[in-house]
């Protein structure tokens, strides 16, 4: 009898010790050779290949992989290099790789010839991966001009693992690049799947040659909205690809939500096996089984890749189950829901997290185990009835545990009242009451909360983390830095002023270590894009705050100046969205836990006589969901969660909140839902194009939009700041408007920040010399 397989759609490439990242950056940093650094990502795949044979894996990815990005080594792959790269036209090397992901430098002596600008960055879907975006032209030709794929196809095999490789499918590739700029409404991606097609058949073909019997496509946009003719697309490049290598059989991966109204387009794709993730789309399993074909293999992703709670077992078999039914053994695969890269590597290193905490949790390597065990569950193997029943045990104590019960906080969540989420006045009698607390001038100026954050300052808190200074030495470091930058902020003349977050490590785990409800990984790493990892707090318990987590910082701030000092939080929606998030209970009652700790952090800022206080959503956008029928819903708990946080003050305290990267227009009118009564944006780099949205909505409260780009070292001179102000006044009341950077500025130097504020506070006086607050914009 044949028996049930077991997948990987993908496995963490990082290494368990980061090792990805150190061989990366020495190489950068000239530390490394470039053999060496090839030799570095052999081993990590040697030993990925091999820790996934061992644990039972019957068939194994290979092509997951990347020293950067998997969608930048499809590009790779398909000789798809940007113009500006000057790239030959044979094989592309790994240095012009990187050089796509990072940027070139303007070559030295190259009159006129300028740098070379790397590719856009953008989210993987609704994931915290960014991948390199690909870009397309009338012009885009394609041909094979990676060998990476195959290599390591040859490298598994020498180690007698026969892998299938993965690729990015065709339409996914096409769907999430960009065409030009200047032509973005004619120009039509999906033109060029006529040339991208055959060099996926040749892909193919080789691989079969390499005696490959499997090869995963990874289409991804089969759980967005699409249109008839994207699907259309889809089913055409099946039907060539499936063609052209019958000796292969395609296994066709989607993930990250359900089918909906693309399932009958999937589930009648010429090809062997289609993946469905059973985690994010479990409610639509019972539809994917009801029609799925007879002569089609079905991978189940019953355990969550993007999560790091042990599976339930019985919940997964139910599932199985009822799959084994409809395929049987020989059609059944058990799989993770998506390729485990959005998972940190392994508990193994965790020996700082309790065993009761340790019991609840499954990182890549344990939820490999899980799979395993899945299917000897499900074909009846003896010993694994032990595993199910320790697993029922895990799961029952977790649900009961008092760790992730607390009483009085469901108690307060149960209580809360419509009236708590809203401002006791309108903004129109708030303003007034704000404008005799602050007394500020027209076009006042402030920043985003951050300044420098030094060597020297990071240097200080590992010391006293490990003990080598006392937290009294520490403490008095950081006071002495905060009175520097409030100094500063003085002498220039801002307006509003902050403290300098001097004390923080990161906007989320600065509260997540004094919250109840958060634990913290030594090594729980996940890949946020090319070197830059995050190790995201996990959310396992009902949230409270034990004690006041800022105020002491910004009423010493405070106590240094007559000026108003701005208090910083951050926001329900971003700390749920860059933690991992327990799943036993809805999102938005997780979320309305974690704004009533932070309304308790704004009252008691409140009562220590901060009057102007911002609550940082720069993650209330990607917090969106794939399909638009679910935006609604989101957006309305998302903005009340902000509410919660930020309606228990007086009119006259002011309330700003903040967000960058943003566009704005899709999610305008749950913005002004937001009810602050100042927002500051990302709008520099565009122009303030991004001020379009606000403009079109009317939006009524204040606005400071970025004037310059925190991001770049770039001096910005007064009359370019003051040029971007005037867009803006020309399109919005001057009552309404603040001047500020885009974002904080935590990753800049002292001296490229100085000299940017203070141009940036010449510009504002020279605007509200031209200005009275009675202008009325332009139009
Ligand atoms: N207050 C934060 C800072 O200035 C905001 C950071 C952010 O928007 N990501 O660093
Ligand atoms: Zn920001």
């Amino acid at each position: 009898m044949t028996t049930i397989r077991t997948y990987n759609l993908g496995y963490p490439r990082i290494g368990e010790k980061r090792e990805l990242k150190k061989a990366t950056e020495a190489y950068w940093k000239g530390n490394l050779t470039r053999e060496e650094l090839l030799e570095s990502g052999r081993d990590l795949r040697r030993r990925h290949w091999t820790q996934q044979r061992e644990a039972g894996i019957d068939s194994i990815p290979s092509n997951d992989f990347s020293f950067y990005d998997q969608m930048l080594d499809m590009s790779c792959l398909l000789g798809n290099v940007p113009p500006r790269f000057e790239w030959s036209g044979a094989m592309v090397d790994i240095d012009t790789m990187f050089r796509i992901a990072r940027g070139g430098a303007k070559p030295e002596g190259s009159n006129g010839k300028s740098a070379q600008v790397a590719a856009e960055m953008t989210k993987w879907f609704d994931t915290n991966y960014h991948y390199i975006v690909p870009e397309f032209s009338p012009d885009t030709v394609f041909k094979t001009a990676s060998s990476k794929i195959f290599d390591e196809f040859k490298e598994a095999l020498d180690l007698g693992i026969k892998t299938r490789p993965v690729l990015i499918g065709p339409v996914t590739y096409l769907a999430l690049g960009k065409g030009p700029s200047q032509d973005a409404d004619t120009f039509d991606r999906f033109a060029l799947l006529e040339r991208l097609l055959p060099v996926y058949k040749e892909i193919l073909q080789k691989l079969a040659a390499l005696g490959a019997e499997w090869v995963q496509l990874d289409e991804p946009i089969l759980t967005l909205d699409l249109t008839a003719e994207q699907r259309g697309y889809l089913t055409k490049a099946y039907k060539e690809l499936a063609a052209a290598a019958p000796e292969l059989q395609l296994l066709v991966a989607t993930y990250f939500g359900e089918l909906r109204d693309n399932l009958d387009t999937f589930l009648k794709l010429p090809v062997a096996a289609l993946h469905v993730d059973a985690v994010r789309g479990r409610q639509e399993i019972d539809a994917v089984l009801k029609d799925f074909p007879k002569d089609k293999i079905l991978s189940l992703g019953v355990v969550d890749g993007r999560n790091v709670w042990r599976n339930d077992f019985d919940a997964s078999l139910d599932l199985l189950k009822k799959a084994q039914k409809v395929c049987g053994n020989e059609r059944l695969i058990v799989a993770p829901s998506c390729s485990l890269m959005h998972s940190p590597v392994t508990l193994r290193n965790e020996p700082e997290l309790d065993a009761e905490l340790k019991s609840w949790l499954a990182f890549a390597n344990e939820k490999l185990e899980e799979v395993v065990i899945l299917r000897d569950l499900l074909v009846g193997k003896a010993d694994a009835a032990a595993a199910l029943e320790s697993n029922q045990k895990a799961i029952k104590a977790h649900r009961k545990s008092s760790r992730i019960h607390n009483p009085s906080v469901k108690e307060r969540t149960a209580a809360i009242k419509e009236a708590d989420f809203h401002r006791a006045s309108a903004f129109s009698e708030r303003r007034k009451a704000q404008e005799s607390e602050l007394k500020l001038p027209l076009f006042p100026t402030t920043t985003i909360g951050s300044f420098p954050q030094t060597q020297v300052v990071r240097q200080m808190r590992a010391r006293c983390r490990q003990g080598e200074i006392s937290a009294e030495a520490y403490e008095h470091f950081i006071e002495q830095e905060t009175e520097r930058c409030v100094r500063f902020q003085e002498k220039i003349g801002i307006d509003v002023l902050v403290h300098g977050e001097f004390e923080r490590n990161d906007m989320v785990e600065y509260f997540g270590q004094q919250l109840e409800g958060f634990a913290f990984t030594q090594h729980g790493w996940v890949q946020s894009y090319g070197s830059r990892y995050v190790k995201p707090p996990i959310l396992f318990g009902d949230v409270s705050r034990p004690h006041p987590m800022t105020v002491r910082w910004s009423k010493y701030a405070q106590s240094l100046t007559p000026k108003p000092m701005k208090g910083m939080l951050t926001g329900p929606v971003t700390i749920l969205q860059w933690s991992f998030v327990r799943d036993d209970q809805p999102r938005p009652e997780t979320a309305r836990q974690v704004a009533l700790a932070i309304r308790d952090e704004v009252s008691d800022l409140e009562k220590a006589g901060i009057r102007v206080i911002q609550i940082d959503e720069p993650a209330f956008r990607e917090g969106l969901p794939l399909r638009n029928a679910d935006w609604k819903h989101y957006l309305d708990w998302a903005a009340k969660a902000f509410r919660l946080s930020s309606s228990s003050v007086e009119d006259a305290t002011q309330i700003h909140t903040h967000m960058c990267y943003s566009e704005f227009n899709d999610i305008i009118e749950a913005i002004a839902d937001l009810d602050a009564d100042v927002i500051t944006i990302e709008t520099s780099r565009s122009n303030m194009e991004l001020l379009e949205a606000f403009v079109d909505f009317k939006y009524p409260n204040e606005i400071g939009p970025g004037v310059y780009d925190i991001h770049s070292p770039r001096v910005p001179e007064p009359v370019e700041m003051e040029d971007l102000m005037q867009k803006a006044k020309a399109v919005l009341p001057p009552k309404n408007l603040w001047v500020n950077p885009d974002c904080g500025l935590k990753t800049r130097q002292w001296e490229e920040v100085q000299l940017s504020l203070t141009n940036m506070i010449e510009a504002a006086r020279s605007l509200r010399a031209g200005s009275s607050s009675d202008d009325t914009p332009l139009n």
